[in-house]
């Protein structure tokens, strides 16, 4: 079996715009590209696990997610980063403009569906795994998937939770808090 590091994107891959749609808002955040390429070389599989609420909103449509995302890919092996192994994300929301998306669907983090359909496609053991993101619901994400969890600071971590149908669970922290990505993988290599 995989070990993998899931791995939230706005706010923790590249600098969170809100709603991202354009290419030109594409900022790949300090050290990101040499610290995936460290966690390749540790073995770990990169699974990027995303809520894209810019195509419930009507921003963006799937196809556009994507396309954006094989930038920011690009971008981050121009820098002398990895490819990436997957990319999954929930184009959905509970309150969307777009009505085909206006669902209460099982893939929006905190659900766990997308690290879950991740661990399936790329035999990943969730418990020698990890969620790294920014916000609580990465964390409450990562840990109902069975995973180890770390909040950075370098996005909404101190904004306040995103809407969801049912209350977090408060009594969920992360299992380690730091300052970015790089400091992530320093503790998750210290882990493994
Ligand atoms: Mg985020
Ligand atoms: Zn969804």
């Amino acid at each position: 079996m995989n070990r993998a590091v899931f791995l939230d994107r706005d706010g923790v891959l590249v600098r969170d715009v809100h709603l991202l749609a354009r290419p030109e808002d594409i900022e790949i955040l300090p050290g990101v590209p040499g610290t995936l390429a460290q966690l390749h070389r540790a073995g770990f599989k990169l699974l990027v696990v995303s809520n894209q609420p810019v195509v419930a909103r009507g921003s963006l449509d799937e196809a556009g997610v994507r396309r954006l995302q094989k930038l920011i890919e690009d971008q981050i092996q121009l820098a002398g980063g990895p490819a990436l192994d997957g990319f999954y994300f929930c184009p959905h929301h509970p309150k969307a403009t777009v009505p085909a998306y206006r669902v209460m669907c099982e893939c929006r983090k905190p659900r766990p569906l997308m690290l879950q359909q991740a661990a399936r496609d790329h035999g990943v053991n969730l418990a020698s795994s990890f969620m790294v993101g920014d916000r609580i619901t990465d964390v409450i994400a990562g840990a109902a998937a069975g995973c180890r969890t770390v909040q950075v600071e370098t996005g909404m971590h101190l904004a306040p939770p995103i809407e969801t149908e049912q209350p977090l669970d408060s009594s969920i922290k992360p299992g380690h808090v730091c300052a970015d990505l790089s400091a992530a993988a320093r503790w998750i290599l210290e882990q493994s």
